[in-house]
Parts: C-alpha cells; structure tokens; sequence
C-alpha cells in the first residue's frame, strides 16, 4: 500500500529561500516515491501567506514545471497558524497524509523518511522533535524553554521541543478538522487529539536566507494563546490573589482597631498610600486577565473563518495526477 503525501508548507515573503526549498523537497519526495515509500502522486503544498515579494510568481513557475509543486494562496496575511491549517485541510482533501515544515527548512527534511516509517507501522501523528537547541539564541532558547514549562505547570499539554514539524495521516487531519478554534495554537491542540503518536528527533539548523518572519510581538501573540486557549489557571490564580489580598486587609484591619483601642493611632499615610496603589494594581491585573477571556470568547463565538483561499495551484487534470 502507498499513501499519497502532502508536505505542507507555509510561505510568508519567503523568495530568497523558495526556490532551494522547493528544489530539496522536490527531490525527497521523488526520492521516497521512487523507494516506494510513497505514492507517485505526492506533492508539496506551498500556502502563499498573502505575501508581499516575488513568493506567489515562484510558486506558480514551479508549478508550471513540475506538477507536484501545488500553490495555494491566501487572500491575505494570516499568520503562520492559520496559513498551516489551510494548508493541512487542502492536503486532508487530496492526501492521505502530511507533515508540515516551515519554508527555510531548519528543520532536518532527513526526519521525514522516519515520520513515514512510523506512520507505516501505525502513528497517526509523528512529532519532530529538537534534539537540542544549541543553534538558538540564548534568548530564545531560554525564553522557549521557560515557556514550556510554564505550560506545563498550567496543565497545558505539550510535547516538549516540538515546534509544528510533524506528520499527520488522514486521519488525524479529519479529527483536527472537527475543532473551530480562531485562537489557534496548533501544537497545544493536536495532543489532544489522542491518537496513537510516534516521535523523530532531529537537529534543527539555521535559517537558509532571509531574516526570521516571526518577530517578538508575533512569538509573544502566539505564546498568549498557548496559555489563554488551553489553561483558565490565570483566572482561579486571580480569584486566589484576590482571597489573599482579602485576608491581608483583615489582618490589617485587626491591627488597626488593635491600634486604635491601644489609643496608638498611626498617622498611616504611607500605608494608606501604598494599599490604594495596591489594591488598584491587583484589580487592574484582574480586569485585564479577565477581559482577556472575555476577547477570546468574543472571537469564538464570532467563528470567523480564518483563512479565504484566493487560488490552489493543484492537481492538474489533464494529466490525471
Ligand atoms: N509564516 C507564515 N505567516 C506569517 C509568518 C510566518 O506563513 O505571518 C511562515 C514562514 O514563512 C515560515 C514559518 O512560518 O515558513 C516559520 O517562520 P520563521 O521560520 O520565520 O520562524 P522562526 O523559525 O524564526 O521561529
Ligand atoms: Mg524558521
């Protein structure tokens, strides 16, 4: 039996690195066809974030080239998340199974003939997973792994290390289909699906060209969601903080009248001052956790859909493919 496969790619200005990508995934998966680990038919799909430089042109060469090169294009920019799930729902239309990397390949391409593998013996998804993280910045190699065990210690389920370089059948497509989350946060919502996994470990490399097309204010949104779509510990810890502060003012309270009757009345100002400023701060960190429950329930029941696919540069019928 050999299964179509799809590999996902989402693109976001991507044109320095594009047209080496397409060349190495091209040649792995003829490679694995002609191995027959796969079907002849595979192709990669290359979503079109609604990108700005020459991204959409290459696309549609490669195409024109080479029938296993599909493009898809978004009618506009919609963040990495929302750009992969397109592009996981097209393939889950045509394929019979994906995995989906980032455009400049630091991840190691070589994993995919492991992932396949093990979906042959019976994984549903295969994570990949870094084997260690040396090539990072320190920055962010400290703030990724403090993140994760932050999520961890909120009951977030993760795999550790594993970024959105994984293998998905059909059927974990399927059941991912099912979820209508506009706050996506994909690697917090697969485990969930709790189908049976396996997991590759890999080196991950540097960036080929081009600069990082995740800046911090977008690393910073998406760890948000991590947090704020899978855990509501932030709300219970804002009820508990709200109880401790409570039980302060008592025994402040106490104090005071214990003061008081002892005819020892501070003048208290700064206490004063100090417990204004406070207890605005605590109900302020409050509202803001709350309100921001509040955005993501406003979005969810809006249930936007959160991508427009423009044009798919797919199976060309003439050839029966
Ligand atoms: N990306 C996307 N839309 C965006 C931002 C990024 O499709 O709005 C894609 C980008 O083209 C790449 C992947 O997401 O394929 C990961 O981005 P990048 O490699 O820049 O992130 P980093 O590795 O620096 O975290
Ligand atoms: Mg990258």
């Amino acid at each position: 039996m050999k299964d179509r496969l799809a590999i996902v790619v989402p693109c976001y200005n991507e044109e320095e690195v594009l047209p080496s990508t397409i060349d190495t995934l091209k040649k792995l998966i003829k490679q694995l066809a002609a191995e027959k680990k796969i079907a002849e038919n595979s192709f990669l799909l290359f979503v079109d974030d609604g990108s700005k430089d020459a991204t959409w042109e290459i696309l549609t060469k490669a195409h024109e080239a080479d029938a296993c090169v599909w493009g898809q294009k978004l009618s506009k920019n919609c963040g990495h998340q929302s750009a992969l799930l397109s592009g996981l729902m097209t393939a889950r239309e045509y394929a019979d199974v994906s995995v989906s990397i980032d455009a400049d390949l630091q991840d190691d391409v070589s994993a995919i003939a492991e992932m396949i593998e093990q979906y042959r013996s019976g994984c549903d998804i295969v994570y990949g997973i870094r084997g260690s993280r040396k090539k990072d910045s320190f920055f962010k190699r400290s703030t990724a792994q403090g993140y994760y065990k932050l999520l961890a210690s909120l009951g977030v389920k993760t795999v550790y290390n594993h970024a959105d370089f994984r293998l998905m059948s059909k059927k974990a497509l399927d059941e991912l289909a099912q979820y209508h989350e506009s706050n996506l946060y994909l690697r917090g919502l697969i485990p969930l699906l709790g189908l049976k996994s396996g997991e590759v470990y890999y080196e991950r490399g540097e960036r080929m060209a081009g600069e990082s097309k995740y800046p911090l204010r977008k690393m910073l949104a998406l760890a948000m969601n991590g947090i704020t779509s899978f855990s509501i510990k932030p709300i219970r810890m804002v009820l508990n903080m709200g109880i401790i502060v409570l039980l302060c003012c008592l025994a402040a309270a106490i104090y005071a009248f214990v003061s008081y009757v002892g005819g020892n009345v501070e003048r208290g100002w700064t206490s004063l001052i100090l417990s204004i400023w406070f207890l605005g701060g605590v109900q302020l960190l409050a509202v803001g956790v709350i309100g921001e429950y509040i955005g993501k329930i406003y979005n969810e029941v809006k249930r936007r859909p959160l991508y427009h696919v423009e044009t798919l540069l797919g199976d060309r019928k003439e050839e029966g493919a």
